[in-house]
């Protein structure tokens, strides 16, 4: 027993009544109250529950239904919530009709060329800011972010943008110092299974951009998120930039069968990275129509002022005029899919 469904206009009691049946049995609850009838999701270990229990949960009058889902994630399925999640971020809705686009350069670097990039960006219509201060980097020697200084910057480029800024954690004791600037936190694709970095995160009250696992399944994406969601953060977003594969040629396989199927699955609002999945800043806009066409909520994108000098990821960093002509041509794709940008 997972989902506990509740006819339409059930009472408070009939919820009272389920959740103190739930409590009795060790089991915690998570409420979606909807516009048409409340779910209740079972957190704890569902399988101790017996069909004989099952059926007396299903007894309780204004329950309509009592399921039990085969898919080990809840809270992110679309079982769980049918309607799309919409995260409103300063206003900006992600997951709505209108495409959001984070741009900005894969690593803050200095205080003038991110206000440079972001004056730059926002001017092209991008709505969110994206830039590192702790970099998750191969190399122990290469440029790992400048920290809490980088994230002054990308605070002050929001002051004058009014853009909303992601920011990526690392560790869990750069919590406290992330969430005092962050809007969006991300976790990067090598962390996507760092299990107690995401329960963190999931206790706190930002949203998170969830990035695909270098070489995860998307039942494993979801469980991560599934992570986060467990402990009360119910805002994520599910960011897919790249899986590794035999092929060299990308610097990753951009998987964008991966977005209808989220569609289908969850109804946490789907992100696509195009910079990082083809590691090649000419393939970058193609990819990003293509992410359009197959659905995705909102894009996350790197540009810089100067690539060739980037401290990292130039050579698939777009540069601004190429972006905003970009995004003048993104514009009708999104039409034709019913969307806006
Ligand atoms: C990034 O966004 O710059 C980044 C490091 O991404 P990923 O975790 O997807 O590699
Ligand atoms: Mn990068």
């Amino acid at each position: 027993m997972d989902i506990i469904v509740l006819q339409p206009g059930a009472s408070e009691d009939a919820l009272k009544h389920v959740l103190k049946k739930l409590e009795s049995k060790g089991l915690k609850a998570n409420v979606s109250q909807g516009t048409e009838r409340t779910i209740v999701g079972v957190i704890g270990d569902t399988t101790k529950v017996t069909e004989d229990e099952e059926d007396a949960i299903r007894a309780i009058t204004g329950v309509e239904n009592v399921v039990r889902i085969l898919k080990p994630y809840k809270l992110a399925s679309r079982e769980f919530k049918k309607e799309n999640t919409e995260i409103n971020v300063r206003g900006h809705v992600i997951g709505g009709k209108k495409i959001q686009v984070m741009a900005g350069p894969c690593a803050v670097e200095n205080q003038t060329i991110l206000m440079d990039i972001a004056d730059k960006v926002k001017g092209a219509g991008a709505t969110f800011l994206r830039g590192g201060a702790f970099k998750p980097r191969t190399s122990p020697y290469a440029f790992q972010g400048l920290g809490e200084e980088g994230l002054q910057y990308l605070a002050a480029a929001r002051e004058k943008t009014g853009l909303p800024i992601v920011t990526e954690i690392m560790d869990p004791r750069d919590l406290d110092v992330i969430v005092k600037y962050a809007d969006i936190i991300q976790i990067g694709a090598r962390n996507m299974q760092n299990f107690r970095l995401l329960l963190e995160v999931g206790s706190t009250k930002k949203p998170v951009l969830l990035k695909r696992g270098l070489s995860s399944t998307i039942k494993e994406w979801l469980m991560s998120a599934e992570y986060i969601m467990s402990r009360g953060n119910q805002e994520v977003l599910l960011c897919e930039r790249g899986i590794r594969t035999f092929e060299t040629a990308t610097r990753n396989t951009l998987d964008l069968s991966a977005v209808p199927l989220l569609k289908q699955l969850t109804h946490l609002p789907v992100v696509v990275d195009p910079s990082h999945g083809v590691g090649k800043w000419d393939l970058v806009a193609p990819m990003t129509k293509a992410a359009i066409a197959a659905g995705a909520d909102a894009l996350i994108i790197e540009v810089h002022t100067n690539p060739e000098e980037a401290f990292s990821d130039g050579e698939q960093s777009l540069r601004p005029d190429f972006f905003a002509s970009m995004m003048r041509d993104l514009k009708q794709i999104a039409n034709a899919v019913g969307r806006e940008i």
